[in-house]
């Protein structure tokens, strides 16, 4: 059997976090066993329906580094085949209309309600050989089954049985010929050939009423694996509203697409101890035994370890072009320039070291894509003092005299700077420090300096001193 899973995201205009973690491990486990994944974009909530909603979602995919197989299929454009199936069923007596007014269920809701059952419907139409009352379009209902149990052999949860009669004869197809949501996602998992399901474990109760529906077709069940939520850092539920939630937030934020993974895949899954784990190892490894089985909460500690371990790992000349967005927006032209993405790169191995996020990456890069006149922090202009600019003009003048301008001689003229004038190097360098970052934090200046070049590093000195 070919494994084929899927991801059928609603587009709600995000990629949510728990989303991009269902899509992943689908991806995982499809390449893990050499199968395939679909992608299905969940669109019949036509009044919220936008294209862009679609594009967040993709984006997010791509970002993440994950493809899927086929083309994107779109839920609301099968409705035809969805209203099909319901007449199949019907047809086959599995399925019956139901001409009840809303008056008629409320009724019965209320009935219901005091009784203190979960279903309310009384299959008054079920087998019914009453006339159909004039005028009245009815709904199509699926014939649940009356007695006994369904159990499900979940990937994560083991074994779950629902009592059949927590089972409704739901509607599957609505009056006006548009389906219900349960029919569309089993159509759609059935005809796309979906061998495996995994989701949120908010679906868990979908999956008994879609059964209904796969067991009247005479279809084969997928096999399940429902997934806990992840939780926020608090223990509550993640939500857009708060913050944190979505993969957009934790991009903005400045976590690499190999951190977010492999952090949502430690998030849900585990493999011995491993807290590192590349691509491949993870497809090598994913299996479905290994998704745990509790809700997860968010640790940012982790994964900021991971983002600060792959932005290490990471390839200099990438992370110069995924450094641009991140700068000041003032700054990105010039982060554009050649010369300027060469002192990046150059400057990276140090960067690198220093950053666990591309924003502080950025935010101790940024002197690097400045000019003259430079901005100053509070903390810099004070040791821009008297004393300080007299040093930084001795400096000048013998900065300007070198003929070669390398880490080793820089140094080697800070250092003679400090014997002569009987100073300690750190008096040297902090105004240095500040006159070339406009901070009193860098990276290491020596390497930062020629870098920069002397005619830079003379510039910024002499505005410093002005
Ligand atoms: N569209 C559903 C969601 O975004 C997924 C449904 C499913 O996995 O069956 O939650």
């Amino acid at each position: 059997m070919t494994v084929v899973t899927r991801f059928p995201p609603s587009p709600t205009g995000f990629m949510h976090i728990g989303n991009a973690r269902t899509a992943l491990f689908n991806w995982l486990y499809a390449k893990h066993t050499g199968g395939k994944m679909v992608f299905r974009i969940e669109d019949t909530d036509r009044a919220r329906h936008s294209e862009a909603a679609v594009q967040a979602i993709i984006n997010g995919l791509t970002w993440l580094g994950l493809d899927w197989d086929g083309d994107i299929v779109s839920q609301f454009a099968r409705k035809d085949r969805h209203a099909e199936v319901a007449h199949e069923l019907l047809k086959a007596g599995k399925a019956y209309y139901c001409y009840c007014s809303p008056e008629e269920l409320e009724e019965m809701r209320e009935k219901a309600k005091a009784e203190g059952r979960a279903t309310f419907y009384d299959r008054r139409w079920r087998d019914s050989k009453a006339t159909p009352p004039e005028g009245v379009q009815p709904v199509i209902r699926i014939k649940a089954p009356l007695e006994g149990s369904s159990t499900i052999h979940d990937h994560v949860q083991g074994e779950v049985t629902v009592q059949n009669e927590q089972l409704d004869d739901m509607i599957i197809l609505r009056s006006d010929g548009t389906p219900v949501y349960q029919l569309a996602v089993v159509v759609d998992d059935h005809d796309m050939g979906v061998t495996h399901v995994l989701r949120g474990d908010d679906h868990l109760n979908n999956t008994f009423r879609q059964n209904v529906i796969i067991e009247a077709m005479g279809w084969k069940q997928p096999q399940y694996g429902h997934m806990p939520m992840i939780l926020s850092d608090d223990g509550s539920k993640m939500s857009k509203r708060k913050g944190g939630a979505t993969l957009e937030e934790f991009q903005a934020m400045g976590y690499l697409p190999e951190a977010m993974c492999n952090y949502l895949l430690r998030l849900g899954w585990s493999h011995g101890d491993d807290e590192i784990i590349s691509r491949q190892q993870a497809i090598e490894w994913f299996d479905l035994d290994g998704i745990v089985k509790s809700p997860a909460r968010w640790d940012y500690d982790k994964l900021n370890h991971l983002n600060a371990h792959y932005i290490k790992e990471a390839d200099d000349a990438r992370l110069v072009e995924l450094l641009t967005p991140f700068f000041d927006p003032s700054l990105r032209g010039a982060a554009g320039d050649a010369a300027i993405q060469t002192r990046l790169k150059s400057m990276m191995p140090e960067l690198k070291s220093r950053s666990v996020t591309l924003v502080q990456m950025a935010e101790e890069a940024a002197f690097l894509v400045k000019s003259v006149p430079l901005d100053m922090n509070e903390a810099a202009a004070k040791l821009l003092d008297a004393d300080g600019k007299a040093m930084l003009s001795q400096l000048s003048e013998r900065f300007s005299a070198l003929d070669v301008f390398t880490h080793d001689k820089i140094e080697e003229t800070c250092r003679a700077l400090a014997t002569d004038t009987g100073a300690k190097l750190g008096k040297i360098m902090m105004p240095l420090r500040a006159a070339l970052t406009g901070r009193d934090k860098s990276p290491s200046l020596f390497h930062a300096i020629e870098i920069l070049g002397k005619e830079e590093t003379l510039a910024r000195i002499s505005y410093a001193i002005r």
